[in-house]
């Protein structure tokens, strides 16, 4: 069964699937590309709405993200377990009952310490299960350590933060009860204006490290009830983790649906996925032009689609999920920034539901590229109001401190620095 190739080894479903292992995490993979990450998200799906360990055939036959499936076929199915968090790994072996799994999911997600939660809930928590708390604890807290912080005049904060393998990302914790967070350690897209992508990529993030993120905010006083996906990487390139982030997140880490912010150089295959999907977050577009020249040139490595046809899919997905499209365009000096490309962008976007973002571009040393006047894009943002199409000229938070869009990247951190 395992690695069939997709399309002529396709058998109907109710012939491939297994059934998860009780109070496993069930997680369903299989040789077809496309199929493959559709169920393992409805199971994941399955598994933290609790509704049953062992997903039902009917139920996984029902569940909107099957239907990705092409044509309702799906290859060979082979079915392990992959846990998500070191909560999910714990659960497994000692055989927790659900509800504590999503206790324990709960306290983790919402900053709080395990052990402090079992004992003021009084949770009828198993002898096993408290004994390992504190080990647990200290696995939790090694996802996401911080390093280094830098406190920006506006009252932002970019955070330095160590994986458990040593590895760095960064965190930008924003004002109005945000952050941004990165999913991968570099980026292959390798956008000529990003500090970020001029380091290539280093590796994925898990699903833990995406969301330990927000817990290493909340843990240390600050608010979160909006999170970007803007930091480091591109989030289609590690699908999967953050599928399951947005899960954790948009579930037991109580943040609404749209405070989730899925921002990304676009591909319309994910926002099929995105829109199968039990949390189906905002969407950020990074479009920066409508020249499918441009665009190849300033994003090398994204996906080759004419950029209408790529706002098009993104435009759809929105509508699908009744909330307005961020369409982000990084102002470069000469390149995107004349008033012909808005009147022909207002054109694309006129009468749908979208929000145009022009971001000044913060300058990154070893580029040859150049930010325009501030009032050149109040002249654009003017204009498209013009032609009744929101937008907004945004200032990035933390420029002072390299943590504006853009300016992220993997930086060598000391083995300990706390944030205060
Ligand atoms: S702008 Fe985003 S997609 Fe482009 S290189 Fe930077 S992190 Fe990657």
């Amino acid at each position: 069964m395992d690695g069939a190739p997709s399309g002529a080894s396709c058998v109907p479903l109710r012939d491939g699937v297994e059934r998860a292992p009780a109070n496993g995490t069930g997680i369903l993979s299989c040789g077809c590309e496309e199929t493959a990450p559709a169920l393992a998200g409805a199971v994941f799906a399955f598994r933290q709405a609790g509704r049953a360990p062992s997903p039902p055939l009917d139920a996984l036959k029902s569940a909107p993200v099957a239907h990705a499936a092409p044509a309702g076929r799906i290859v060979l199915v082979r079915l392990h377990v992959i846990d998500p968090t070191p909560i999910h790994t714990l659960a497994r072996r000692l055989e927790l009952p659900p509800v504590h799994e999503r206790l324990l999911l709960r306290a983790w997600l919402l900053g709080h310490g395990l052990e402090r939660f079992a004992a003021t809930r009084g949770a009828p928590f198993s002898v096993s299960l408290m004994q390992a708390l504190p080990e647990l604890q200290v696995e939790l807290d090694r996802l996401a350590m911080a390093a280094q912080q830098h406190a920006s005049a506006d009252g932002s904060r970019r955070l330095v933060i160590r994986l458990a393998d040593g590895k760095t990302v960064e965190s930008v914790w924003l004002a109005r009860q945000a952050i941004c967070i990165s999913t991968q350690v570099g980026c292959a897209v390798g956008c000529s204006f990003c500090r970020t992508g001029m380091g290539g990529l280093e590796r994925n993030l898990h699903a833990a490290e995406i969301a330990a993120q927000v817990v290493l905010a909340r843990k240390h006083g600050h608010v979160t009830r909006r999170v970007v996906l803007m930091g480091m990487g591109e989030p289609i390139h590690n699908l999967e983790a953050v599928l399951q982030a947005l899960e954790l997140l948009g579930g037991e880490g109580q943040l609404g649906h749209k405070e989730l912010v899925f921002s990304t150089v676009g591909d319309p295959r994910a926002f099929e996925r995105l829109a199968a999907h039990h949390v189906r977050p905002s969407l950020a577009l990074s479009l920066h032009t409508l020249d499918e020249g441009t665009r190849r040139e300033l994003l090398p490595r994204a996906p080759r689609i004419e950029p209408r046809a790529l706002l098009e899919g993104a435009l759809r997905y929105c509508e699908r999920i009744t909330w307005p499209l961020l369409v982000q365009w990084t102002l470069l000096e000469g390149i995107n920034d004349s008033p012909q490309q808005a009147l022909e962008l207002s054109e694309q976007l006129k009468g749908r539901r979208a929000l145009v973002n022009y971001i000044p571009w913060n300058v990154v040393a070893g580029t040859k590229l150049a930010r325009p006047a501030w009032e050149r894009g109040v002249q654009l943002v003017r204009t498209l109001r013009a032609q009744g199409v929101l937008a907004t000229l945004r200032r990035s938070g933390a420029q002072d401190v390299d943590g504006g869009c853009g300016q992220l990247r993997a930086r060598t951190a000391p083995a300990t620095a706390p944030v205060s």
